[in-house]
């Protein structure tokens, strides 16, 4: 399996010569320095579970940089959790919040633990510990945790009540949380939605029209993803999940398979599109890939039938897929531009907990799209300018920030 982290050192060496990095700031080590994380937290948290039975689990923090504000990062619970996929997380958290230019750094954590194996009070006593374990290491101005895959809202609350047990009512702690408790209106949706915004972009850019969509993973990031398109007209062939894929080509109704989700626990079985083996090489124009990390490999890059992708996961596609998918044609828009939506509206959440004054969804989205479009357009400008890919140009545009930053702040 392609290392994550270390594809993403290469991607950040390559770009770096592109930003002539070496010559700019002779002697700064900007690139060795950005590549080691500021800090890394690993401990084994101790869960009694409801039995009486005893059970360990691996949990990681990784402040990766905080450069350009407060370290912010989603919280994982995957049982393929490991220090270098959380490092590579907290890396591309970096690089996003520099890209859409909110005042943040980059941080990740995450429990090598398989959330459907626990009960709801085993998951909450877990996530208290791991809480309490952090709570010298996150506040509103350090390090600001948010959902990831296998966490939601649910547990951002138990780690808002949790760090308020040890310290100090601070609604900005943590952000995609409940709206009754500060999240913000349109933080669940938004990342799915960013996803759309950027693919609409790309559409334009492309002069399609009339096109269809697949769509990898139907969590938090897919599903919105799907509903978006549905709620714009445009036509989801294909939605696959870890418990099966499904394919129409006359369109999934998406909202029919929410509730059907809802019901079962997952997608297959859905009466209303056909079983297929795999959703990323079937036809379809846009693929979205908002599952997993190096879902899009040699073994299947060749076949992806899509024009475009637009990756709604973190480090979907490895960089021998990457170069495939360039020979052929197919524009990728990066996961660091076209998963920000998240981030983007925790950040608005965290302003909004600090101000103690609450917007209405449609401002939330406005400001969401805004901000996603010009870094969009940024992107293919320099792209064209330097006859790089997006994502090489994704990543230039952000490590230019981080860099100009670093120098500004001085020698330490
Ligand atoms: P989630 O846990 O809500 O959903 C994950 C989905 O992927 C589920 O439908 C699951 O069944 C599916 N899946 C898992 N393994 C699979 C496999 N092997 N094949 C096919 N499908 C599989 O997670 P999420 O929050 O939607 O996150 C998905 C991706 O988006 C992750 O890479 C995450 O880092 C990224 N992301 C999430 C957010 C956010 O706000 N939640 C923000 C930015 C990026």
């Amino acid at each position: 399996m392609s290392n994550v982290f270390e594809n993403a050192v290469k991607l950040v060496r390559e770009t770096s010569q592109i930003l002539e990095v070496e010559r700019r700031y002779p002697g700064k080590q900007l690139v060795e320095r950005f590549i080691v994380p500021d800090k890394v937290i690993m401990f084994r948290a101790t869960l009694q579970k409801d039995d009486g039975t005893m059970d360990c689990f691996l949990c990681y923090r990784v402040q990766h940089c905080d450069m350009l504000g407060p370290y912010k990062g989603g919280i994982r619970f995957h049982p393929q959790v490991d220090l270098d996929e959380v490092k590579a997380l907290s890396l591309w958290m970096t690089l996003k919040t520099a890209l859409v230019e909110i005042p943040f750094g980059g941080a990740k954590g995450g429990i090598s633990v398989d959330p459907a194996s626990l009960t709801v009070s085993e998951l909450e006593r877990l996530v208290r510990k791991y809480t309490h374990r952090l709570v010298n290491d996150i506040s509103p101005n350090i390090d600001i945790p948010a959902p990831d895959m296998g966490t939601s809202s649910r547990e951002m609350a138990w780690i808002y009540d949790e760090y308020r047990k040890h310290r100090e009512v601070a609604r900005a702690v943590v952000t995609g949380k409940p709206v009754e408790i500060g999240g913000s209106l349109g933080r669940k949706e938004a990342t799915g939605r960013g996803v759309v915004c950027a693919m609409m972009e790309a559409v334009k850019d492309l002069h399609l029209t009339d096109f269809t969509v697949s769509v990898q993973g139907f969590g938090n990031v897919g599903s919105h993803a799907a509903l978006d398109c549905e709620a714009r007209g445009i036509k989801v062939v294909a939605i696959g999940d870890v418990t099966g894929n499904l394919y129409s080509a006359n369109g999934i109704n998406i909202s029919d398979l929410v509730k059907f989700r809802e019901r079962t626990g997952g997608i297959k079985g859905f009466p209303g599109a056909e079983a297929v083996a795999d959703v990323l090489t079937c036809k379809c124009d846009v693929l979205l890939p908002c599952a997993i990390e190096n879902a899009i490999r040699v073994d299947n890059a060749e076949r992806i039938q899509a024009k475009l992708i637009v990756e709604g996961a973190n480090g979907p596609t490895t960089p021998e897929a990457d170069a495939i998918l360039k020979r052929k044609g197919v524009l990728v828009v990066p996961d660091i531009l076209a998963n920000a939506g998240g981030v983007i509206v925790s950040y608005f959440e965290w302003v909004q907990n600090r101000e103690g004054f609450y917007w209405e969804e449609e401002e939330v989205n406005q400001r969401l799209f805004q901000r996603l479009q010009k870094a969009y357009r940024r992107v293919r400008e320099f792209a064209e300018e330097k006859k790089v890919t997006p994502r090489q140009a994704a990543y230039c545009l952000a490590l230019d920030k981080v860099f100009r930053a670093t120098v500004a702040r001085g020698v330490q």
